[in-house]
């Protein structure tokens, strides 16, 4: 099977394939941690999480690097009102990221670099550019100059007067060297565009230090000068830190596309001469219930807090964001497809459940048992052809309702209940809704398991068995199967 991914670089869905035979590097935009995460954020951390386990269910090892960025102007707003360093007003908001991304079953990326901890790497690639002229020192700050990279806006397929009028546009946005409005703004210290930087689109690599930022423990040395990082660079440092200078995916919400991702382009093609990333995901936007964008600077500012506290399982909220639309399209946030998005979370757990405890019937029908490995090869190939998980699930759904007559009826003899068994691991290798109910349930179980794994490895029989008989108290029993070991609930 071949997998297809819609590339933003060219446009078109490609056949996917990585550098180096079965390991993929994948880096994707992290959060800014000055508040809690919005459901749009959300919605594309969760897009990040379907892409990484989709390239393990097609057999990659994936290495994933989401960046942490706790540094930028939001950040030193807030934290100059609370009077408190940076690291300090970051921390319960790192704290509220990781539990979000529990809550919401994302598997933990490999690495999750801070841009205040890679200061030095993003000094490095500064020096280089400056050095190769593609960067340059005005009054303390640091520019990349875009006219020395004629392909910039390749990404975002700007012509040169697309080019100018997003740039305009990119005026009041993060990407220049400013910062979105920050709510409560009298006390914003944004800075008005400098007029000396040689064009308008030239966007800020380091920040001359302001007396404020020492005291905000936000300042740093470095060869051009005493200051802090602009916002791009951290992506391009720390991507190239930890998964070398080209990676096989990049990947983030389309609202990044420009200027961000193209500065990224710019920043680190320039410095390390080789194509940065092969591979440019983007999904879409997460529309409020009036279809306006979401984003906290525009107020629409829901958070997986404000959903549980409304009462929503965050299971169904994962699910919403994720099987309820291609991530390519919009999706609009409402109680109504929160609470159908519930719905077929109870469905799905219900019919694997059922499929699970079902005792089979003594024969196979034929036309069920051929119908379970059509929707099995279907919800593959949906995925396999740009992560089309609605549409698989779509196929799960039809096939539930059949199932469900076939058991009505005794029509399911013991291969039909294993393919639809198969079937529940193929559709939660993706969704994750079905294991457990309870969080971090699924990664104990897989640790031990792992765990287990080795023991047998090493000839631990005893540990081996050990594990076994803890699993078995918790309510958890192991089979081995060609395709590894499986893991179910028994009663
Ligand atoms: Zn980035």
């Amino acid at each position: 099977m071949t997998l297809r991914l819609h590339n933003t670089l060219t446009a078109t869905k490609d056949v996917f394939e990585p550098v180096a035979a079965g390991q993929v590097g994948m880096y994707t935009c992290g959060p800014t941690v000055w508040n809690y995460a919005h459901a749009g954020n959300l919605r594309a951390f969760l897009v990040y999480d379907l892409v990484r386990r989709h390239l393990q269910v097609s057999g990659y090892d994936v290495t994933h690097v989401m960046n942490l960025t706790d540094i930028d102007d939001r950040i030193l707003d807030q934290a100059m009102h609370a009077g408190v360093t940076i690291g300090d007003y970051v921390k319960p908001y790192v704290a509220a990221f990781f539990e979000d991304m529990g809550a919401l079953r994302a598997q933990p990326a490999t690495h999750y670099p801070r841009a205040t901890e890679h200061i030095p790497e993003m000094v490095e690639m500064i020096s280089e550019l400056i050095e190769n002229q593609h960067a340059y020192i005005a009054d303390g700050d640091v520019y990349f100059r875009i006219a020395s990279f004629p392909t910039y806006g390749a990404l975002s397929h700007l012509d040169r007067a697309g080019l100018r009028a997003g740039a305009r546009i990119a005026q009041g946005g993060r990407g220049l060297g400013s910062a979105e409005p920050v709510p409560g703004g009298a006390s914003s210290r944004i800075r008005q565009d400098k007029y000396d930087k040689e064009s308008v689109s030239d966007f800020a690599l380091w920040k001359k230090a302001q007396p404020d930022d020492e005291k905000l423990g936000a300042a740093w040395d470095a060869p051009f000068g005493r200051g802090r990082p602009g916002w791009h660079i951290e992506c391009s440092a720390m991507s190239k830190r930890y998964l070398g200078v080209t990676l096989d995916i990049h990947a983030g919400g389309v609202d990044l596309m420009f200027p961000h991702h193209e500065n990224e382009i710019a920043q680190s093609e320039a410095a390390n001469h080789k194509q940065f990333a092969r591979f440019w995901l983007h999904s879409e936007h997460l529309a409020d219930a009036t279809g306006e964008k979401m984003s906290k600077s525009a107020g629409g500012f829901t958070t997986l807090r404000d959903l549980t506290d409304a009462g929503h399982d965050p299971v169904a909220v994962r699910f919403f964001l994720l099987a309820s639309a291609h991530y390519r399209t919009r999706l609009r946030l409402s109680t109504e497809s929160l609470h159908a998005a519930a719905e077929q979370v109870r469905r799905l757990r219900e019919f694997a459940d059922r499929v699970q405890r079902s005792t089979p019937s003594d024969v196979d029908d034929g036309d069920l048992l051929r119908r379970i490995g059509e929707v099995r090869t279907g919800y593959r190939e949906a995925l396999d052809d740009d992560l089309n998980l609605p549409q698989g699930v779509g196929l799960v759904f039809e096939l539930a309702r059949e199932a469900n007559a076939a058991m009505d009826s005794g029509r399911v003899g013991e291969r039909s209940r294993d393919a639809l068994l198969l079937l529940v691991d193929d559709f939660d290798a993706h969704l994750d809704i079905v294991r457990s109910e309870e969080p971090g349930l699924a990664q104990e179980v897989a640790r031990l398991i792992a765990e287990r794994e080795a023991a047998r490895k090493g000839r631990d029989f005893g540990r081996a068995d050990q594990i076994r008989e803890e699993l078995r108290e918790k309510g958890i029993a192991l089979e081995d199967s060609k395709e590894g070991v499986r893991w179910r609930r028994v009663r």
